[in-house]
């Protein structure tokens, strides 16, 4: 095995280090400024507030105009039972206003109890909604130092990470460099893989014996004949 492709590997081990410690910092960040569960609870219950202020103007709407039913039943009872009206007729028209006022009121009270309904659950969900966020909004508060420390710790291993890179970096041959870089990119982050028991470490597929002994021997580079990648051995 030659010197050249080990240092070539260990940058690959660094890369790839380097790539999933990008990766777990990103999603820490993530958590640390990810609002959305609050949002979209704070969004409900702004949905639900203006349901509650359309009810309750429901609510006095109602309230004001069986009120005035009730004021007109107790003037018509007045003048029903006064015994100032004498005409018949007349007492039977104002009985069947009676009657059809009274059937307002009962229809308007029927109204009144579903709004009055329809608030108490509104209410309920607007405390439901309330009691999720502060308990998100306490879960957070406990959870956001570990993750501040998690942020430091991953981009203090980053920096250490390139700083280990910038120096095996120079003792690549550059058009060894060069392939790398551009397989790193076309690869998903995989440019140089181990052989195990003749196998590709990047497709699983079986590398030929010759290729195999190139890659033990060789001063130069040794691509999978499947997956292009450079391939490594050890043994
Ligand atoms: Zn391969």
């Amino acid at each position: 095995m030659t010197l050249l492709l080990e240092e070539v590997y260990k940058l690959q081990i660094l890369d790839s280090d380097i790539l999933s410690t990008a990766k777990l910092l990103s999603e820490v960040k993530f958590k640390i400024s990810d609002n959305k569960e609050i949002n979209s609870l704070e969004e409900s219950i702004n949905i639900n507030s203006i349901n509650l202020k359309k009810l309750q103007i429901m609510k006095s709407k109602l309230e004001l105009e069986i009120n005035s039913t009730q004021q007109n039943v107790y003037l018509l009872n007045k003048k029903i039972y006064g015994g100032s009206i004498k005409n018949s007729k007349e007492l039977i028209a104002l009985d069947s206003e009676k009657i059809f006022l009274e059937g307002n009121i009962s229809d308007n009270e029927d109204k009144l109890l579903k709004v009055m309904m329809k608030t108490d659950t509104t209410e309920d969900n607007i405390e439901k909604l309330n009691n999720k966020i502060t308990h998100l909004k306490n879960n957070k508060e406990i959870e956001l130092p570990k993750l501040k420390y998690q942020e430091k710790e991953l981009s203090n291993k980053i920096i250490d990470l390139k700083s280990d890179r910038k120096r095996i970096v120079p003792n690549i041959r550059q058009d060894i460099l060069m392939i790398y870089n551009q397989l790193l990119k076309s690869k998903e982050g995989l440019a140089v893989v181990k052989v195990t028991r003749g196998t590709c470490g990047g497709c699983r597929l079986s590398i030929p014996s010759a290729d195999l002994q190139r890659a033990r021997n060789a001063s130069t580079i040794v691509r999978c004949s499947s997956c292009n990648r450079i391939i490594f051995s050890d043994s």
